[in-house]
Parts: structure tokens; C-alpha cells; sequence
């Protein structure tokens, strides 16, 4: 089986800065097709659990008490590539909305709920690499709902020429 990174968070570790997890019940559909490796970029960067939400201001990640953590999203996003390439990854599955892993949305900066088109540190860092990546959703409807229907069809087919 394929295997896939994702945010450690979607599969229920409680990796995210408020000490939770944000399991996503579309991760057990997903595991029937695919091996998932979960790795959590803020922690690996050395972040704590609990810690203070961070929001990417221009180039920089800033908490909301104002420090700089830039250097700390950065580290956390290059030792994923280590477990990414030992297992031959080359999609991931990533919380939007993230400074690390944001696929389409961030946060805007001003620590006001705001959201803005942008991605995460660990994004970027990933796409430089030429690894897909998706939101949990992007990537169920791509790649196990339209197998579905195929399985479906199939099956279909098998009950006419029976
Ligand atoms: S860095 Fe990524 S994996 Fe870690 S808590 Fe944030 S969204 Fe989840």
C-alpha cells in the first residue's frame, strides 16, 4: 500500500497548540487504501505542547505574544523530509488553515480569526520537494471517492454478466 504523510493532528494526536487533536473521521475511510504517516511539524521543530498560536507576518511566524518562531517552523518542516523520503511518500494530507501545514488558507496575521488564500511553512517546503499536496477533503474526493464509483460500476457489471 501507498504510504501518505498527514498533519498529525487529523488522525486524533494531541499535537495542536491549544494541547488537542483534530481527528478527521474521513482518516478510517482512507486507511483502507492507503499506509498514513503522521508527523506533526511544530513539534518536530521543537515547539511545546501547549504553546501559543502562531500566524505567518509577511515572511516571519510570529506567536501571538509576538515571538519570532520562524526558525522553529522552519527546522520542524525540514526534519519531515527525513521520515517523507525513507518511506517513499509523495502525497500529503494536510490541516488547512495552519502556519505549518495550511494547503490553501491561512490566517491572515492579525490574530483576529481572519483568513487569507496562502499555505503553511511545511507546505511549501513539501511542494518544493514535488509532493502532492491536499486538504483531507481535496484528497478524499480525488483519490477514494471516484474509486468508489469505479468499485461500484464494477460491481455493477459483475451482477449483469453473472
Ligand atoms: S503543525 Fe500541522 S500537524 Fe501540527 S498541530 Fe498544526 S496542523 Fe496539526
Amino acid at each position: 500500500m501507498e504510504t501518505v504523510m498527514i498533519s498529525a493532528c487529523l488522525v486524533g494526536d494531541k499535537v495542536r497548540y491549544d494541547g488537542k487533536g483534530k481527528y478527521n473521521p474521513l482518516v478510517k475511510e482512507i486507511l483502507q487504501k492507503y499506509n498514513l504517516l503522521p508527523l506533526c511539524p511544530e513539534v518536530l521543530g521543537g515547539l511545546s505542547i501547549p504553546r501559543d498560536p502562531s500566524e505567518i507576518v509577511k515572511e516571519k511566524v510570529i506567536t501571538k505574544n509576538g515571538k519570532d518562531v520562524t526558525k522553529e517552523y522552519n527546522k520542524g518542516a525540514f526534519l519531515c523530509l527525513n521520515p517523507i523520503s525513507f518511506k517513499h511518500v509523495r502525497k500529503a494530507i494536510l490541516q488547512d488553515r495552519s502556519p505549518a501545514c495550511g494547503v490553501n488558507k491561512i490566517h491572515n496575521g492579525k490574530f483576529d480569526d481572519g483568513l487569507i488564500t496562502g499555505e503553511g511553512i511545511l507546505t511549501k517546503k513539501l511542494k518544493e520537494n514535488n509532493i502532492e499536496c491536499y486538504t483531507i477533503e481535496e484528497f478524499y474526493d480525488k483519490f477514494i471517492k471516484e474509486d468508489k464509483k469505479d468499485d461500484q460500476t464494477l460491481n455493477e457489471l459483475n451482477e449483469l454478466v453473472k
